[in-house]
Protein backbone atom coordinates (compact mmCIF):
# COMPACT_ATOMS: atom_id res chain seq x y z
CA UNK A 1 0.00 0.00 0.00
CA UNK A 2 1.62 3.36 -1.07
CA UNK A 3 1.39 6.00 1.22
CA UNK A 4 0.73 9.82 0.17
CA UNK A 5 0.37 13.11 2.09
CA UNK A 6 -2.99 13.66 0.22
CA UNK A 7 -4.68 11.90 -2.48
CA UNK A 8 -7.04 13.73 -4.94
CA UNK A 9 -9.36 11.63 -6.14
CA UNK A 10 -10.88 12.86 -9.64
CA UNK A 11 -8.59 14.44 -12.46
CA UNK A 12 -11.15 17.68 -13.29
CA UNK A 13 -10.54 20.92 -13.01
CA UNK A 14 -11.33 20.93 -9.33
CA UNK A 15 -8.70 18.07 -9.12
CA UNK A 16 -5.92 19.19 -10.61
CA UNK A 17 -5.53 22.64 -9.21
CA UNK A 18 -5.48 21.61 -6.05
CA UNK A 19 -3.08 18.86 -6.22
CA UNK A 20 -1.03 21.58 -8.62
CA UNK A 21 -0.99 24.14 -5.03
CA UNK A 22 -0.03 21.20 -3.16
CA UNK A 23 2.58 19.76 -5.15
CA UNK A 24 3.76 23.47 -5.95
CA UNK A 25 4.16 23.87 -1.86
CA UNK A 26 6.15 20.30 -1.89
CA UNK A 27 3.12 17.86 -0.95
CA UNK A 28 3.50 14.34 -1.62
CA UNK A 29 0.42 14.37 -3.96
CA UNK A 30 -1.38 11.93 -5.87
CA UNK A 31 -4.56 11.92 -7.79
CA UNK A 32 -6.61 9.20 -8.59
CA UNK A 33 -8.60 9.41 -12.04
CA UNK A 34 -10.66 6.79 -13.43
CA UNK A 35 -10.91 8.04 -17.02
CA UNK A 36 -7.32 7.66 -19.24
CA UNK A 37 -7.56 11.13 -19.58
CA UNK A 38 -7.34 14.45 -17.56
CA UNK A 39 -10.27 17.22 -17.72
CA UNK A 40 -13.44 15.57 -16.10
CA UNK A 41 -16.10 17.77 -17.89
CA UNK A 42 -13.70 19.57 -20.10
CA UNK A 43 -12.57 17.86 -22.75
CA UNK A 44 -11.70 18.69 -26.67
CA UNK A 45 -11.31 16.83 -29.35
CA UNK A 46 -9.72 18.16 -33.29
CA UNK A 47 -11.06 17.92 -36.58
CA UNK A 48 -9.60 16.28 -39.39
CA UNK A 49 -8.30 19.58 -40.29
CA UNK A 50 -6.99 20.47 -37.36
CA UNK A 51 -9.57 22.62 -35.60
CA UNK A 52 -9.99 21.87 -31.75
CA UNK A 53 -13.84 21.64 -31.03
CA UNK A 54 -14.83 21.66 -27.38
CA UNK A 55 -17.35 19.11 -26.59
CA UNK A 56 -17.55 20.23 -22.42
CA UNK A 57 -17.07 23.45 -20.55
CA UNK A 58 -16.34 26.19 -23.12
CA UNK A 59 -17.33 29.61 -21.75
CA UNK A 60 -16.59 31.48 -19.05
CA UNK A 61 -16.76 35.57 -17.74
CA UNK A 62 -16.11 38.51 -16.04
CA UNK A 63 -17.07 37.09 -12.43
CA UNK A 64 -14.79 34.19 -13.05
CA UNK A 65 -12.04 35.36 -11.11
CA UNK A 66 -10.67 32.32 -9.89
CA UNK A 67 -10.69 30.63 -13.56
CA UNK A 68 -9.56 33.86 -14.63
CA UNK A 69 -6.18 33.54 -12.88
CA UNK A 70 -5.79 30.34 -13.23
CA UNK A 71 -5.38 31.02 -16.75
CA UNK A 72 -2.94 34.05 -16.39
CA UNK A 73 -0.49 31.58 -13.94
CA UNK A 74 -0.58 29.34 -16.82
CA UNK A 75 0.23 31.30 -19.60
CA UNK A 76 -2.65 30.86 -21.81
CA UNK A 77 -5.23 33.68 -23.53
CA UNK A 78 -8.71 34.90 -22.45
CA UNK A 79 -10.38 35.98 -25.20
CA UNK A 80 -13.91 36.66 -26.44
CA UNK A 81 -16.61 34.56 -26.93
CA UNK A 82 -19.92 34.50 -29.13
CA UNK A 83 -21.67 37.23 -27.22
CA UNK A 84 -19.49 39.79 -29.20
CA UNK A 85 -21.01 38.57 -32.77
CA UNK A 86 -22.85 40.67 -34.32
CA UNK A 87 -25.98 39.80 -36.06
CA UNK A 88 -29.69 38.80 -35.55
CA UNK A 89 -30.43 36.23 -32.84
CA UNK A 90 -32.32 33.24 -34.59
CA UNK A 91 -35.82 32.36 -32.89
CA UNK A 92 -36.96 28.95 -33.36
CA UNK A 93 -40.76 29.22 -31.80
CA UNK A 94 -44.14 27.44 -31.74
CA UNK A 95 -45.57 29.69 -34.11
CA UNK A 96 -42.66 30.07 -36.07
CA UNK A 97 -39.07 31.47 -36.73
CA UNK A 98 -37.73 34.64 -36.17
CA UNK A 99 -34.63 36.73 -36.91
CA UNK A 100 -34.25 39.56 -34.51
CA UNK A 101 -32.83 40.82 -31.41
CA UNK A 102 -36.16 41.26 -29.40
CA UNK A 103 -38.02 38.24 -28.33
CA UNK A 104 -40.65 37.98 -31.16
CA UNK A 105 -43.74 37.19 -29.36
CA UNK A 106 -43.41 39.71 -26.41
CA UNK A 107 -45.63 43.55 -26.73
CA UNK A 108 -43.69 46.73 -25.21
CA UNK A 109 -45.97 46.15 -22.02
CA UNK A 110 -44.35 42.37 -21.72
CA UNK A 111 -40.98 44.09 -22.34
CA UNK A 112 -41.38 46.72 -19.71
CA UNK A 113 -43.05 43.92 -17.27
CA UNK A 114 -40.08 41.63 -18.28
CA UNK A 115 -37.33 44.76 -17.15
CA UNK A 116 -39.58 45.64 -14.19
CA UNK A 117 -39.52 42.43 -13.07
CA UNK A 118 -35.70 41.43 -13.80
CA UNK A 119 -35.04 44.73 -11.30
CA UNK A 120 -37.04 43.51 -8.64
CA UNK A 121 -34.61 39.88 -8.90
CA UNK A 122 -31.50 41.88 -8.93
CA UNK A 123 -32.74 43.75 -5.87
CA UNK A 124 -33.71 40.41 -4.26
CA UNK A 125 -30.21 38.51 -5.52
CA UNK A 126 -28.33 41.60 -3.66
CA UNK A 127 -29.73 40.72 -0.27
CA UNK A 128 -28.59 37.05 -0.56
CA UNK A 129 -25.42 36.09 0.90
CA UNK A 130 -24.13 34.03 -2.12
CA UNK A 131 -21.42 31.77 0.45
CA UNK A 132 -24.30 31.95 2.76
CA UNK A 133 -27.81 32.11 1.44
CA UNK A 134 -29.43 30.19 4.31
CA UNK A 135 -28.48 32.68 6.53
CA UNK A 136 -31.49 35.23 4.82
CA UNK A 137 -34.24 35.72 6.40
CA UNK A 138 -36.66 34.21 4.34
CA UNK A 139 -34.48 31.78 3.26
CA UNK A 140 -36.76 28.50 3.54
CA UNK A 141 -39.69 30.56 1.37
CA UNK A 142 -37.14 31.90 -0.88
CA UNK A 143 -35.85 28.15 -1.58
CA UNK A 144 -39.33 26.65 -1.80
CA UNK A 145 -40.96 28.34 -4.54
CA UNK A 146 -39.70 28.10 -8.06
CA UNK A 147 -38.48 30.62 -9.89
CA UNK A 148 -42.31 29.95 -12.09
CA UNK A 149 -44.12 30.85 -9.02
CA UNK A 150 -42.19 33.86 -7.98
CA UNK A 151 -42.22 35.25 -11.46
CA UNK A 152 -46.21 34.93 -11.58
CA UNK A 153 -46.03 36.18 -7.70
CA UNK A 154 -44.94 39.68 -9.06
CA UNK A 155 -47.35 39.56 -11.73
CA UNK A 156 -45.57 37.92 -15.09
CA UNK A 157 -47.46 37.69 -17.59
CA UNK A 158 -47.67 33.81 -19.49
CA UNK A 159 -45.58 35.33 -21.96
CA UNK A 160 -42.49 36.66 -19.92
CA UNK A 161 -42.29 33.78 -18.45
CA UNK A 162 -42.53 31.95 -21.77
CA UNK A 163 -39.58 34.01 -22.08
CA UNK A 164 -37.82 32.88 -19.03
CA UNK A 165 -38.02 29.48 -19.99
CA UNK A 166 -36.80 29.85 -23.41
CA UNK A 167 -33.56 31.17 -21.56
CA UNK A 168 -33.66 28.34 -19.46
CA UNK A 169 -33.85 26.01 -22.30
CA UNK A 170 -30.63 27.98 -23.87
CA UNK A 171 -28.77 27.91 -21.38
CA UNK A 172 -29.41 23.67 -20.80
CA UNK A 173 -31.20 24.84 -17.22
CA UNK A 174 -33.69 23.19 -15.54
CA UNK A 175 -36.92 24.89 -16.28
CA UNK A 176 -38.29 27.98 -14.46
CA UNK A 177 -40.81 25.74 -12.56
CA UNK A 178 -38.20 23.42 -11.30
CA UNK A 179 -35.63 25.52 -9.83
CA UNK A 180 -35.48 26.83 -6.65
CA UNK A 181 -35.58 31.01 -6.41
CA UNK A 182 -33.48 30.88 -3.97
CA UNK A 183 -30.81 29.15 -5.67
CA UNK A 184 -31.33 31.28 -9.03
CA UNK A 185 -31.06 34.35 -6.63
CA UNK A 186 -27.44 32.70 -4.84
CA UNK A 187 -26.62 32.20 -8.29
CA UNK A 188 -26.77 36.24 -9.65
CA UNK A 189 -25.53 37.06 -6.69
CA UNK A 190 -22.29 35.49 -6.64
CA UNK A 191 -22.22 37.57 -10.24
CA UNK A 192 -22.83 40.61 -8.65
CA UNK A 193 -26.66 40.72 -8.84
CA UNK A 194 -26.71 41.95 -12.45
CA UNK A 195 -30.14 41.01 -13.81
CA UNK A 196 -31.67 37.01 -14.11
CA UNK A 197 -28.62 36.36 -15.93
CA UNK A 198 -26.38 38.41 -17.31
CA UNK A 199 -23.99 37.29 -19.87
CA UNK A 200 -21.00 39.80 -19.63
CA UNK A 201 -20.81 38.39 -16.18
CA UNK A 202 -20.94 34.39 -17.16
CA UNK A 203 -20.18 33.83 -20.98
CA UNK A 204 -18.21 36.87 -22.19
CA UNK A 205 -14.79 35.21 -22.93
CA UNK A 206 -13.26 31.93 -23.25
CA UNK A 207 -9.61 30.03 -23.59
CA UNK A 208 -8.11 31.07 -26.47
CA UNK A 209 -5.97 27.73 -26.45
CA UNK A 210 -8.89 26.00 -25.92
CA UNK A 211 -11.09 25.19 -22.65
CA UNK A 212 -9.81 21.84 -22.11
CA UNK A 213 -6.27 22.84 -22.54
CA UNK A 214 -6.04 24.40 -19.16
CA UNK A 215 -6.74 21.20 -17.35
CA UNK A 216 -3.84 19.20 -20.02
CA UNK A 217 -2.05 21.63 -19.53
CA UNK A 218 -1.94 21.00 -15.37
CA UNK A 219 -2.12 17.61 -15.69
CA UNK A 220 1.31 18.11 -17.41
CA UNK A 221 2.68 19.62 -15.30
CA UNK A 222 1.69 17.31 -12.46
CA UNK A 223 3.06 14.55 -14.83
CA UNK A 224 3.48 11.38 -12.65
CA UNK A 225 1.34 12.78 -9.84
CA UNK A 226 -1.77 11.57 -12.20
CA UNK A 227 -2.39 7.90 -12.24
CA UNK A 228 -5.22 7.37 -15.04
CA UNK A 229 -7.78 4.50 -15.40
CA UNK A 230 -7.69 4.36 -11.56
CA UNK A 231 -11.42 4.52 -10.56
CA UNK A 232 -12.05 5.27 -6.46
CA UNK A 233 -14.43 2.81 -5.29
CA UNK A 234 -14.45 3.77 -1.23
CA UNK A 235 -13.06 5.86 1.09
CA UNK A 236 -12.19 4.95 4.99
CA UNK A 237 -11.40 8.21 7.18
CA UNK A 238 -9.84 6.94 9.99
CA UNK A 239 -8.03 8.27 13.08
CA UNK A 240 -4.56 7.52 11.76
CA UNK A 241 -5.44 8.99 7.81
CA UNK A 242 -7.60 7.60 5.29
CA UNK A 243 -7.87 4.61 2.99
CA UNK A 244 -8.49 4.85 -0.54
CA UNK A 245 -9.10 1.71 -2.47
CA UNK A 246 -9.76 1.26 -6.17
CA UNK A 247 -12.22 -0.50 -8.08
CA UNK A 248 -9.15 -2.72 -8.84
CA UNK A 249 -8.71 -3.77 -5.44
CA UNK A 250 -5.29 -1.34 -4.85
CA UNK A 251 -4.76 0.41 -1.81
CA UNK A 252 -3.65 3.94 -0.65
CA UNK A 253 -3.06 5.68 2.39
CA UNK A 254 -2.87 8.82 2.60
CA UNK A 255 -2.56 11.81 5.53
CA UNK A 256 -5.69 13.70 3.86
CA UNK A 257 -8.43 12.72 1.01
CA UNK A 258 -9.44 15.39 -1.44
CA UNK A 259 -12.62 14.32 -3.22
CA UNK A 260 -12.88 16.03 -6.37
CA UNK A 261 -15.88 14.47 -7.93
CA UNK A 262 -19.51 15.49 -9.72
CA UNK A 263 -22.74 14.56 -7.16
CA UNK A 264 -23.25 11.19 -8.82
CA UNK A 265 -20.11 9.75 -9.12
CA UNK A 266 -19.83 11.10 -5.03
CA UNK A 267 -22.84 9.24 -4.15
CA UNK A 268 -22.22 6.03 -5.79
CA UNK A 269 -18.50 6.04 -3.43
CA UNK A 270 -18.55 4.38 0.12
CA UNK A 271 -17.65 6.37 2.53
CA UNK A 272 -16.95 5.46 6.03
CA UNK A 273 -15.96 7.70 8.92
CA UNK A 274 -17.53 10.91 8.62
CA UNK A 275 -20.61 12.10 10.41
CA UNK A 276 -23.95 10.68 8.42
CA UNK A 277 -24.99 14.43 8.80
CA UNK A 278 -22.46 14.93 5.71
CA UNK A 279 -22.93 12.09 4.03
CA UNK A 280 -26.25 12.95 3.68
CA UNK A 281 -25.82 16.47 2.51
CA UNK A 282 -23.77 15.28 0.00
CA UNK A 283 -25.79 12.71 -1.01
CA UNK A 284 -28.84 15.17 -1.30
CA UNK A 285 -26.65 16.98 -4.24
CA UNK A 286 -28.02 16.81 -7.83
CA UNK A 287 -27.21 17.61 -11.54
CA UNK A 288 -29.34 18.94 -14.68
CA UNK A 289 -27.75 16.42 -16.91
CA UNK A 290 -27.28 17.01 -21.12
CA UNK A 291 -26.15 15.94 -24.42
CA UNK A 292 -24.01 18.26 -25.86
CA UNK A 293 -23.71 18.90 -29.75
CA UNK A 294 -21.39 20.68 -31.83
CA UNK A 295 -21.68 21.12 -35.75
CA UNK A 296 -18.59 21.94 -37.76
CA UNK A 297 -18.66 24.13 -40.96
CA UNK A 298 -16.55 25.26 -43.99
CA UNK A 299 -17.19 28.91 -42.68
CA UNK A 300 -19.71 31.09 -40.25
CA UNK A 301 -22.51 30.59 -43.54
CA UNK A 302 -25.15 31.79 -41.18
CA UNK A 303 -23.56 35.52 -41.21
CA UNK A 304 -24.75 36.03 -44.95
CA UNK A 305 -27.92 35.72 -43.39
CA UNK A 306 -27.75 38.08 -40.72
CA UNK A 307 -27.81 35.35 -37.86
CA UNK A 308 -24.95 35.06 -35.38
CA UNK A 309 -25.62 32.01 -34.69
CA UNK A 310 -27.16 32.48 -31.55
CA UNK A 311 -30.15 30.46 -30.73
CA UNK A 312 -33.09 30.22 -28.73
CA UNK A 313 -35.09 27.26 -29.64
CA UNK A 314 -38.19 26.20 -28.33
CA UNK A 315 -40.27 23.40 -30.27
CA UNK A 316 -36.99 21.40 -30.71
CA UNK A 317 -34.76 18.56 -28.53
CA UNK A 318 -31.76 21.29 -28.87
CA UNK A 319 -32.44 23.85 -25.95
CA UNK A 320 -30.39 26.75 -28.46
CA UNK A 321 -27.19 27.29 -30.45
CA UNK A 322 -24.29 29.53 -30.22
CA UNK A 323 -21.00 29.92 -31.85
CA UNK A 324 -18.34 28.04 -30.65
CA UNK A 325 -15.56 29.05 -33.00
CA UNK A 326 -15.54 30.60 -36.98
CA UNK A 327 -17.86 27.61 -38.48
CA UNK A 328 -18.51 25.82 -35.63
CA UNK A 329 -21.82 26.21 -33.89
CA UNK A 330 -22.45 24.60 -30.08
CA UNK A 331 -25.60 23.18 -28.72
CA UNK A 332 -27.13 21.34 -25.77
CA UNK A 333 -30.15 19.13 -25.12
CA UNK A 334 -31.25 20.80 -21.91
CA UNK A 335 -32.28 17.77 -18.97
CA UNK A 336 -36.66 19.03 -19.86
CA UNK A 337 -36.12 17.26 -23.30
CA UNK A 338 -34.15 14.62 -22.86
CA UNK A 339 -36.67 11.98 -21.96
CA UNK A 340 -37.64 12.43 -26.17
CA UNK A 341 -33.98 12.40 -26.98
CA UNK A 342 -33.01 8.85 -25.06
CA UNK A 343 -36.27 7.36 -26.78
CA UNK A 344 -34.84 8.01 -30.08
CA UNK A 345 -32.43 5.12 -31.35
CA UNK A 346 -29.10 6.08 -30.99
CA UNK A 347 -28.02 6.32 -34.51
CA UNK A 348 -31.29 8.56 -35.59
CA UNK A 349 -30.52 10.94 -32.48
CA UNK A 350 -27.58 12.85 -34.71
CA UNK A 351 -30.11 13.57 -37.64
CA UNK A 352 -32.92 14.60 -35.32
CA UNK A 353 -30.68 17.21 -33.76
CA UNK A 354 -29.08 18.13 -37.51
CA UNK A 355 -32.77 18.50 -38.64
CA UNK A 356 -33.37 21.11 -36.06
CA UNK A 357 -30.30 23.28 -36.89
CA UNK A 358 -31.64 22.72 -40.78
CA UNK A 359 -34.58 24.21 -39.29
CA UNK A 360 -32.69 26.95 -37.42
CA UNK A 361 -29.99 27.95 -40.25
CA UNK A 362 -31.28 26.32 -43.55
CA UNK A 363 -30.30 22.99 -45.05
CA UNK A 364 -26.48 24.17 -45.08
CA UNK A 365 -26.62 24.00 -40.81
CA UNK A 366 -28.15 20.30 -41.57
CA UNK A 367 -24.78 19.60 -43.45
CA UNK A 368 -22.23 19.77 -41.26
CA UNK A 369 -18.51 18.73 -42.39
CA UNK A 370 -18.43 17.18 -39.00
CA UNK A 371 -20.45 16.49 -36.32
CA UNK A 372 -19.62 15.45 -32.43
CA UNK A 373 -22.53 14.36 -30.43
CA UNK A 374 -21.41 13.77 -26.67
CA UNK A 375 -23.78 11.92 -24.13
CA UNK A 376 -23.10 13.55 -20.84
CA UNK A 377 -26.27 12.61 -19.18
CA UNK A 378 -25.14 8.79 -19.55
CA UNK A 379 -21.31 8.96 -18.90
CA UNK A 380 -20.98 6.90 -15.45
CA UNK A 381 -17.97 9.35 -14.36
CA UNK A 382 -20.08 12.25 -14.67
CA UNK A 383 -23.88 11.81 -14.48
CA UNK A 384 -25.03 15.64 -15.43
CA UNK A 385 -23.50 18.89 -16.34
CA UNK A 386 -24.24 21.49 -13.90
CA UNK A 387 -25.72 21.44 -10.67
CA UNK A 388 -29.53 21.51 -10.50
CA UNK A 389 -31.28 22.70 -7.16
CA UNK A 390 -34.93 21.91 -6.82
CA UNK A 391 -37.70 24.14 -5.09
CA UNK A 392 -36.33 23.05 -1.39
CA UNK A 393 -32.83 21.43 -2.10
CA UNK A 394 -30.52 24.38 -0.89
CA UNK A 395 -31.91 24.37 2.44
CA UNK A 396 -32.70 20.54 2.64
CA UNK A 397 -28.63 20.31 1.86
CA UNK A 398 -28.29 22.72 4.16
CA UNK A 399 -24.79 25.25 5.15
CA UNK A 400 -22.37 21.76 4.80
CA UNK A 401 -22.54 22.60 0.97
CA UNK A 402 -19.10 23.52 -0.11
CA UNK A 403 -17.22 22.56 3.55
CA UNK A 404 -15.28 19.93 4.85
CA UNK A 405 -14.48 17.41 7.42
CA UNK A 406 -10.83 17.19 7.62
CA UNK A 407 -8.94 14.94 6.35
CA UNK A 408 -11.65 14.39 4.35
CA UNK A 409 -12.04 17.48 2.15
CA UNK A 410 -15.04 17.85 -0.80
CA UNK A 411 -14.23 20.16 -3.52
CA UNK A 412 -15.54 20.39 -7.06
CA UNK A 413 -17.79 23.08 -8.83
CA UNK A 414 -20.81 21.35 -7.55
CA UNK A 415 -19.62 22.24 -4.18
CA UNK A 416 -19.90 26.14 -5.30
CA UNK A 417 -23.08 28.14 -6.04
CA UNK A 418 -23.91 26.35 -9.33
CA UNK A 419 -21.66 23.54 -10.98
CA UNK A 420 -19.53 26.29 -13.73
CA UNK A 421 -15.57 26.07 -13.63
CA UNK A 422 -15.51 28.80 -11.87
CA UNK A 423 -16.58 26.82 -8.79
CA UNK A 424 -13.93 23.68 -9.80
CA UNK A 425 -10.73 25.87 -9.90
CA UNK A 426 -12.30 28.21 -6.95
CA UNK A 427 -13.55 25.22 -4.39
CA UNK A 428 -9.98 23.06 -5.68
CA UNK A 429 -7.51 26.14 -4.48
CA UNK A 430 -9.34 27.28 -1.39
CA UNK A 431 -8.89 23.63 -0.16
CA UNK A 432 -5.39 23.38 -0.86
CA UNK A 433 -5.10 26.82 0.35
CA UNK A 434 -6.15 25.35 3.81
CA UNK A 435 -4.63 21.84 3.85
CA UNK A 436 -1.17 24.00 3.18
CA UNK A 437 -1.26 26.59 5.78
CA UNK A 438 -2.31 23.59 7.94
C1 LIG B 1 -21.62 19.93 -21.96
C2 LIG B 1 -21.13 20.81 -20.87
C3 LIG B 1 -21.02 22.17 -21.07
C4 LIG B 1 -20.57 23.01 -20.06
N1 LIG B 1 -20.41 24.34 -20.31
C5 LIG B 1 -19.82 25.13 -19.38
C6 LIG B 1 -19.43 26.45 -19.71
O1 LIG B 1 -19.56 26.89 -20.86
N2 LIG B 1 -18.88 27.20 -18.73
C7 LIG B 1 -18.64 26.71 -17.47
O2 LIG B 1 -18.12 27.46 -16.62
N3 LIG B 1 -18.98 25.45 -17.15
C8 LIG B 1 -19.53 24.65 -18.08
N4 LIG B 1 -19.80 23.34 -17.79
C9 LIG B 1 -19.55 22.84 -16.43
C10 LIG B 1 -18.04 22.64 -16.20
O3 LIG B 1 -17.46 21.99 -17.29
C11 LIG B 1 -17.86 21.81 -14.94
O4 LIG B 1 -18.58 22.39 -13.87
C12 LIG B 1 -16.41 21.68 -14.49
O5 LIG B 1 -15.55 21.38 -15.57
C13 LIG B 1 -16.36 20.60 -13.42
O6 LIG B 1 -15.06 20.43 -12.94
P1 LIG B 1 -14.84 19.45 -11.69
O7 LIG B 1 -13.38 19.25 -11.58
O8 LIG B 1 -15.57 19.96 -10.53
O9 LIG B 1 -15.56 18.07 -12.08
P2 LIG B 1 -15.28 17.13 -13.32
O10 LIG B 1 -14.75 17.88 -14.46
O11 LIG B 1 -16.52 16.36 -13.53
O12 LIG B 1 -14.10 16.19 -12.81
C14 LIG B 1 -14.30 15.09 -11.99
C15 LIG B 1 -13.31 13.99 -12.36
O13 LIG B 1 -13.51 12.88 -11.50
C16 LIG B 1 -13.40 11.69 -12.26
N5 LIG B 1 -14.10 10.63 -11.53
C17 LIG B 1 -15.44 10.41 -11.41
N6 LIG B 1 -15.66 9.36 -10.62
C18 LIG B 1 -14.46 8.90 -10.21
C19 LIG B 1 -14.04 7.84 -9.36
N7 LIG B 1 -14.91 7.02 -8.77
N8 LIG B 1 -12.71 7.66 -9.16
C20 LIG B 1 -11.77 8.48 -9.74
N9 LIG B 1 -12.14 9.51 -10.57
C21 LIG B 1 -13.45 9.71 -10.79
C22 LIG B 1 -14.03 12.05 -13.57
O14 LIG B 1 -13.60 11.16 -14.59
C23 LIG B 1 -13.51 13.47 -13.77
O15 LIG B 1 -12.27 13.48 -14.45
C24 LIG B 1 -20.24 22.47 -18.79
C25 LIG B 1 -20.34 21.09 -18.58
C26 LIG B 1 -20.78 20.27 -19.60
C27 LIG B 1 -20.86 18.78 -19.36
Amino acid sequence: MSTHDVIVVGAGLAGLSAARDLAAAGADVLVLEARARAGGRVEQTTTADGRLVQLGGEVVGASHTSYRALVGELGLTLGPSFTDIPGESTWLMNDGRFLGDEMPWMSARDRALYEEIERRFSALAGSVDPDDPWAHPDARALDRISVGDWLRSEGATPDVVRAMELRAMGLADASVERRSLLADLRKEASAGALGFYDYEAWESEKVVEGSATVALQMAEQLGHRVRYSSPVASIDVGGDGVRVSLHSGERFRAGDVVCALPAGPLRDLRISGVSAEYRDSLRRREHAPTAKLVSVYDSSFWEANGQNGTGYFERTLLGGTWVQNTGMLSALVPVDRLGPYRALPADARTRVLLGELGEAYGPEGASPAAVFVRDWHADTWTQGYITAWRPGELTAVGPLHGSHEPPFWVVGSDQWVCGYMEGAVRTGRAAAQRLISG
